[in-house]
């Protein structure tokens, strides 16, 4: 071929698949402009910190070392291999042309011959985990078309090594060969007549063809995460994982007003990117409480129900926004057991490499079935009917809130006093359970020892509304979310401790959408700090204990060392399998103390992995643990004792007392 033929053929190959590639990428970037609004632009610095670390340097997918490796050889080496596309493109019109000044260089040459070798040791490794070893967290992803592309990766980098070694025996290479070893080495097998010169041009093509056959098709597949899993890293969240995006009730044009996801048209712009950037692995699954102890859900197949639904309907509601009625999100592209079954643990959004805010998604579709639609569990209404007309989830008289302070001669914050250096919220748990009572008689008993200024609302504090948001009723929550600020805003608080790990989270990431900016400090954290100051001072005991993590504590709060230094000064800490951010659900969350569990049980399966570790103690920070944990260790037969932190310190503290 002459080069004029070759640059015809090459346009004529770029304009194919330019057009096959731009006709879906503009379907795409249209779909995504019928989102909702999202805002997710604030916090530049930390979104290039992001793309850095989680983009760049693949931090989540290094949480498992093995697959961490394959997907990061394959993903660098794109990256290193990039400018090979433009030398071939430039090889493919006229051989002995290429890229100025790079393509003479050794150092690059030697990179590009290495990334050859480490992709396809990671297209050979994918393949043998998939083929070999075949994980379950691939059940349901689109396994032929991910050995397809592995396929053709392996065929884009094999024909770009061809080429390289077919232009080595030709001489054509501008850098010095001993820089390429691989290409070098296969270099040999070719001669230097007619045939070779008639390869490389076979081997240049070839490469380019699955190079720009792969562009064109990337949009089309599950691959097309290649193209926005940074976009959707760069839109992660940057405010607190705990915290939920609030509704706005206030809006005028009741039409603009969004109760949640009922259908496609309701998503927001960062939900639809969500769903376009699912790379089907697994991840997620494999760390869901829910679908380990073997409910429905699978964060995986949720997003990927939504996804089809989104590809199924998108084209339609574009044609006609007005006209298109778009089907249910529930139960057509996920079931109603697959919305209610989740616990709101975030273990999946932790994993997911590609930023993926699976709760956020599950949140929504739940206020449009609590709001819109009234469909959810029966014991659910039982919790919100007592929550509306009790102020706690527990259907108790607000005058018995601080009837667990029996005998301490706890300070109950009247209107009009000055406000305590500390405001104890106790939480309703706290107050109404009476195992979970313990927890707070003990953290009364360690701040009066330790001579903290605190005093509680007693019935004046109401459930801070966190059950009711996370089953999806957002117009109760809110309801509580003023009451309570309103309360504590006129009292003058300015710092406080908090017990319940879910209180925690709605008062320091949720309650300043409301106005209440407030220090709010988890029990173990003022614990700990009073133990550093000297002024608790505990007595070391001999036994095991094991510490579980709460999920809104460690994982959405990053509270993990406070309860660890409190549990080492008191007895041996022995760590679970998993534990800290990556710890497993007590089962409580998103609603679910209130909700019967289906099938095998998430706190039985918790309690063997406490079992596990030979401990006799099984610490926990959280009342909603306390009980979940403790019902485990009774439906199980364990041995383990549940028990807060803060009842083991002064259980400690105790000890070093004087007798009598
Ligand atoms: S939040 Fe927890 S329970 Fe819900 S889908 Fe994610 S991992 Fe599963
Ligand atoms: S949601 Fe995230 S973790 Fe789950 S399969 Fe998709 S990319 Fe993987």
């Amino acid at each position: 071929m002459t080069n004029a033929a070759s640059a015809l053929a090459l346009v004529a190959l770029l304009a194919t698949a330019g057009i096959v590639f731009g006709r879906r990428a503009l379907l795409l970037t249209r779909l995504v402009q019928l989102g909702k609004p999202s805002q997710r632009f604030d916090d530049v610095p930390r979104r290039v910190r992001n793309e850095a670390v989680v983009v760049l340097g693949q931090r989540k997918l290094f949480q498992r070392l093995g697959p961490g490796l394959i997907h990061a050889f394959i993903f660098w080496g794109f990256l290193v291999l990039f400018p090979t596309i433009v030398m071939a493109t430039i090889g493919a019109v006229d051989e002995n042309a290429s890229l100025p000044w790079l393509a003479s260089q050794g150092w690059f040459a030697f990179l590009v011959d290495l990334f050859c070798l480490l992709v396809l040791v990671g297209v050979a490794s994918a393949f043998w985990i998939r083929k070999v070893q075949r994980p379950e967290r691939f059940r349901g992803s689109h396994k032929g078309e991910a050995d397809l592309i592995l396929l053709w990766i392996a065929g884009i980098v094999l024909t770009l090594l061809l080429w390289h070694a077919s232009r080595i025996a030709l001489g054509l290479n501008e850098y010095p060969a001993g820089w390429s070893p691989l290409a070098n080495a296969i270099s040999n097998v070719f001669g230097t007549g007619s045939t070779t010169e008639a390869l490389e041009r076979v081997f240049v093509w070839a490469h380019l063809l699955l190079v720009f056959g792969f562009l064109a098709y990337l949009p089309h597949s599950k691959h097309l995460h290649i193209m926005t899993a940074a976009v959707n890293v760069w839109f992660g969240r940057t405010r607190a994982r705990g915290r939920l995006e609030p509704l706005d009730f206030t809006v005028e044009d009741e039409s603009a007003m969004r109760f949640g996801s009922s259908t496609i048209a309701d998503m927001t712009w960062k939900q639809m990117v969500d769903t376009m950037s699912c790379t089907e692995c697994g991840r997620c699954q494999d760390v869901c409480p829910a679908y380990a102890t073997g409910k429905e859900l699978s964060p995986k197949l949720l997003i990927m129900g939504l996804r089809d639904q989104l590809f199924a309907e998108g084209p339609n509601l574009l044609a006609d926004p007005a006209g298109f009625q778009p089907t249910p999100l529930v139960p057509n592209a996920v079931s109603d057991d697959v919305v209610w079954d989740c616990v709101t643990c975030g273990a999946c959004v932790q994993e997911c490499p590609v930023a993926i805010e699976h709760v956020d998604h599950i949140v929504d579709l739940r206020r449009h079935l609590v709001m819109v639609e009234g469909r959810f569990p029966a014991e659910g209404e039982t919790m919100l009917r007592d929550v509306e007309r009790s102020q706690n989830p527990w259907g108790k008289p607000q005058v018995e809130r601080a009837d667990w302070t029996g005998g301490l001669d706890v300070r109950v914050l009247q209107p009009g006093e000055a406000p305590p250096e500390v405001l104890y919220w106790v939480g309703c748990a706290a107050s109404f359970d009476e195992r979970a009572r313990t927890t707070a008689r003990s953290t009364a008993k360690l701040l009066q020892a330790a001579g903290v200024d605190f005093a509680i609302l007693g019935p004046r504090e109401c459930c801070t509304g966190d059950p009711a948001r996370r089953m999806g009723n957002e117009y109760t929550y809110q309801s509580y979310a003023e009451q309570n600020v309103a309360t504590m805003n006129e009292a003058g608080v300015k710092k406080i401790v908090a017990s319940c790990p879910h209180c925690f989270n709605t008062l320091a990431n949720e309650y300043p959408d409301f106005g209440g900016d407030y220090e709010v400090v988890h029990h173990t954290e003022l614990l700990t700090q009073l133990l550093r100051e000297g002024r608790l001072e505990p007595v070391a005991g001999t036994e095991e204990i094991t510490y579980h993590d709460s999920c809104y504590l460690a994982r959405h709060n990053d509270v993990l060392e406070a309860p660890r230094e409190i549990v080492s000064r008191i007895g041996k800490p022995l760590e679970m399998a998993r534990s800290g951010k990556r710890t497993f659900c007590c089962g409580a969350g998103g609603a679910h103390m209130w909700m019967e569990e289906r099938g095998s049980q998430i706190n039985e399966a918790r309690v063997a992995e406490a079992d596990a570790t030979g401990a006799s103690t099984l610490a926990v920070a959280c009342p909603y643990c306390t009980v979940m944990l403790d019902d485990g260790v009774r439906s199980t037969g364990s041995q383990l004792q549940v028990v807060d932190v803060a009842t083991l310190l002064v259980e400690a503290v105790e000890r070093g007392e004087p007798a009598g």
